[in-house]
């Protein structure tokens, strides 16, 4: 059951290049995979926008009561650097140089990604499925593929025959690339490799006698292709056929057109009704990324310890600056940027605890059911993150006025101003109040209190010291009590 059945949502599809009416295969339920990362390296900003803006779109379909199945995988099989025909495979490369093995490596950098998603308060997804989980899974789709006639063996590996393919499918329709021009900016192949043609990929790789992730197959002992591995768990988890894909824009071609390949190929469908791409971060006008050193990673952010930045911020100043653009923009990464946005974030959270005491009249001034359907109406609309916040902001403006007497708001209108300020910071945009949760900061309260009621305790006992000891203490830590008449009061700064 749809909690808000009203609620209409367009999807800018990268397949047709327009926005679209999302209409689930299964009414109430969404299936959504999103490509994960390669677990090789710690994550970067880059790769966490990315996930980010799938992670809003998750909290906002599982707001309007959509039955999300959620699918993000982590990529720890090793693939070679670029996808190259050879090489090294970049998890084995970190093993060597760290000296371990290269499931430590899977590990290490697994945890890693956990703990940055739980700082910047991510939801899980449903299922998390490695690619070297489901080995089988992918033998048995690359079965299907040569079956069908559109896969090759040479030596041992398996590639996947584009030319065949696009004799009868469309190959290059999400890229909206044409295979012809494909052809003609390609080099020729050497002799050295295997394949029939530039254009064709590996399902499955032998693996040189160095190469350590390593499975048996029917074809050699080796390692599946990189494009494989959505391709075997998406449909293992949400079926041949479902909702929504996603992934950054790099990831459009080869890797998401492959995958149509793949399962077009395999299955005789195409897997995805909505692809949707996410566009990228950058700095010093150059895209985010590991190989470049043009990075910064969100540990260095939470500490200000890097030269891009003047000072450390809170995840959820990092992350309502991400969520100040829409997901499909560039955005650029600048310390004026974070500045602003750290700004923008206090007003908010400031007029958050006016909400909370203010007053309500008998009438409204403001028309707070109006203001609450244009929050939706810019989520509808692709998602619109920009257009939500400068709603959310109206809002603060509203909240001022009424503190100041200038206007008025009935209580059932305070209410809903209270709830719909509530869903769409904390449980659409995922923001957390600058003590923590919503829930964290309750608990910093009542213990604030605690600490006001011993003060009050040591004065009415004349133990003068230990009183300025906990203001002065506090204070230290940025937390200022303010003695007044009806008591003391705390602020944060
Ligand atoms: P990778 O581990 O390299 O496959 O990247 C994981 C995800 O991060 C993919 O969806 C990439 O498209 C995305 N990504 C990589 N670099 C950036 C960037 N600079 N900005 C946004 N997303 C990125
Ligand atoms: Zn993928």
């Amino acid at each position: 059951m749809l909690l808000y059945p009203s609620q209409s949502i367009k999807i800018y599809n990268s397949l047709s290049g327009q926005k679209e009416t999302l209409k689930p295969i299964n009414a109430g339920h969404i299936g959504m995979y999103v490509c994960g990362p390669t677990v090789y390296s710690n994550v970067h900003l880059g790769n966490v926008r990315t996930f980010m803006s799938f992670d809003v779109i998750f909290r906002y379909l599982k707001h309007l009561g959509y039955k999300v199945r959620y699918v993000r995988n982590i990529t720890d099989a090793g693939h070679l650097e670029n996808d190259a025909d050879t090489g090294e495979d970049r998890i084995a490369k970190k093993a060597r140089i760290e000296e371990i093995e290269p499931m430590e490596v899977v590990q290490r950098y697994t945890v890693d990604f956990h703990n940055i998603l739980n700082a910047f308060n991510f939801l899980p997804p449903s299922i998390e499925p490695t690619a070297t989980g489901h080995i089988i899974e992918q033998i048995e789709l690359i079965k299907n593929i040569v079956d069908n006639g559109f896969a090759y063996v040479v030596n041992g590996s398996v590639y996947f025959d584009v030319h065949k393919f696009n004799e009868t499918n469309d190959y290059g329709k999400l890229s909206k690339r044409k295979l012809e021009d494909l052809i003609h900016n390609t080099r020729e192949l050497d002799g050295q490799s295997d394949k029939k043609n530039p254009q064709d990929f590996a399902l499955w790789k032998r693996a040189e006698p160095q190469h350590i992730m390593r499975w048996p197959s029917p074809w050699s002992d080796g390692f599946p292709g990189w494009h494989l591995e959505c391709t075997a768990m998406s449909t293992k988890y949400l079926g041949e056929h479902f909702d929504i894909h996603g992934g950054g824009m790099d990831l459009k071609f080869p890797h998401h057109e492959c995958e149509i390949a793949q399962s077009e190929a395999a299955k005789g469908q195409t897997p995805v009704n909505y692809w949707m791409h996410a566009n990228m971060l950058i700095m010093n006008g150059k895209k985010m990324a590991k190989s470049t050193g043009n990075y910064i990673l969100p540990g260095e952010i939470f500490t200000g310890e890097n030269p891009h930045i003047s000072k450390s911020y809170l995840p959820s100043v990092a992350r309502f600056f991400m969520l100040q653009a829409h997901y499909r923009s560039i955005l650029d990464f600048t310390d004026d940027g974070l500045l602003a946005s750290e700004k923008g974030f206090n007003r908010l959270m400031d007029a958050l605890s006016i909400l909370n005491d203010l007053k309500a009249s008998n009438t409204s001034s403001v028309a707070i059911g109006a203001w609450k359907q244009k929050c939706y109406d810019a989520m509808n609309d692709d998602f619109n993150s920009p257009i939500l916040i400068a709603q959310l902001f109206e809002a603060v403006k509203y909240i001022h006025q009424i503190k100041e007497g200038k206007a008025s708001i009935s209580s059932e209108d305070l209410n809903l101003l209270k709830e719909t300020m509530n869903i769409f910071i904390f449980d659409v945009l995922g923001l957390e109040n600058s003590s923590g949760t919503a829930a964290g900061s309750d608990k910093l309260a009542g213990a604030i209190d605690v600490l006001i009621k011993i003060r009050q305790e040591a004065r009415a006992n004349k133990d003068f010291a230990l009183s300025d000891k906990i203001r002065d203490e506090l204070a230290e830590i940025g937390i200022q009590l303010k003695d007044g008449k009806d008591g003391t009061t705390f602020s944060l700064n």
